[in-house]
């Protein structure tokens, strides 16, 4: 495997999708987040797998973020009339997957084959790998008290709340599969994906045995920051990462990620800080990182396998 990701969601998507352009896909491996997985109605919802799913099958509606492209939500509205949750926005089509990969693992499949399956009927070569196939939970304790499960606060409560602490429950259990930490170990290049830093990578570098595997190959790590300009593209990151006592900049990300990479990619738009980030022992590249369009993903997974390249020499 040349070039491993840990991936969240989005941001973790459409850095793949820029890599299996630029490399054979099925030397890709994504090692995905699944602490923010859920089961709603019974049905077993991993919404980072389904993010990276949905992306490299160019299938994904971009506009909404989540999900797929001219989906319906009858089932939601019927759902609704009875009072249902209705707070967490289920496709039709998407539904079925849900269906599916609830019935597989019921029969016994692990997490890991029920993705290669869903996978390969999207056409996808590139390895998405759950870092776990056991279950692990993100629950957020908000300013005033109270703990509620991650898509209460990211969804439910469209994270406009403060949070004070964030836990991962059940992930002391949890072991990393072979198929994860294989892809982490014999990687050319290892990228942290532009994720969020604490309820994305975080939960993925938890789990035991994970994050000595990358520290023990730092040398070929390349962390891309998911903060430009002191701001998330999207979602709370930077809210979070002050709320929880960090600093928001590309600064705060490389305090989070210097034991782990030698070398942090930020925006052109953040060059000022590179001897800053230097002085705390990374190398710094700045480039294009919005990637808006498929070009310059693909330029800036060329950029981190270069680099991780160039780090294995040193
Ligand atoms: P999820 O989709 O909610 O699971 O979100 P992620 O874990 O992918 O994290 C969202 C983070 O990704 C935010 O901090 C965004 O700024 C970052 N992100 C999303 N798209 C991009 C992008 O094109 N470039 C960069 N540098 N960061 C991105
Ligand atoms: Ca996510």
């Amino acid at each position: 495997m040349r070039h491993a990701v840990l991936a969240g969601g989005v941001g973790a998507a459409r850095y793949l999708q820029g890599a299996v352009e630029a490399f054979d896909p099925a030397d890709v491996a994504a090692i995905v987040n699944v602490a923010d997985d859920v089961t709603l109605h019974g049905l077993r919802v991993c919404p980072d797998l389904d993010t990276c799913t949905y992306t490299l099958a160019g299938a994904n509606d971009p506009q909404r973020g989540w999900g797929l492209l001219n989906e319906s939500f009858h089932a939601m509205d019927s759902l609704g009339r009875y009072g249902g949750i209705d707070w967490f926005s289920l496709g039709d089509q998407d539904l079925g997957t849900h269906l599916y990969r609830t019935q597989r693992l019921a029969e016994g499949a692990t997490l890991t084959e029920v993705t290669a399956e869903i996978s390969a009927a999207w056409g996808i070569r590139a390895a998405l790998l759950p870092v776990s196939d056991d279950p692990i939970e993100t629950r957020v304790t908000l300013a005033g008290g109270e703990e509620v499960g991650f898509q209460e606060y990211f969804v439910r409560l469209a994270h406009a709340v403060e949070v004070s602490s964030v836990r991962f429950l059940g992930v002391e259990q949890a072991r990393p599969t072979a198929a994860a930490l294989a892809a982490i170990e014999s990687a050319e290049t290892l990228v942290i994906a532009p994720s969020n830093p604490l309820v994305s990578i975080q939960p993925v570098l938890c789990v035991p045995g994970v994050e000595s595997a990358v520290r023990s190959r730092r040398s070929r790590n390349v962390a891309v920051s998911p903060i430009i300009g002191g701001r998330a593209l999207k979602g709370p990151a930077d809210r979070m990462m002050r709320e929880l006592g960090e600093q928001a900049t590309v600064v705060g990300i490389a305090r989070r990620y210097q034991d782990l990479a030698a070398t942090l990619v930020i925006d052109e738009a953040d060059s000022e800080y590179t001897d800053e980030i230097e002085d705390l022992g990374m190398q710094v590249i700045a480039a294009p990182t919005i990637m808006s369009a498929p070009g310059i993903a693909r330029a800036l997974a060329e950029t981190c396998h270069r680099a991780g390249q160039a780090g294995a020499s040193r």
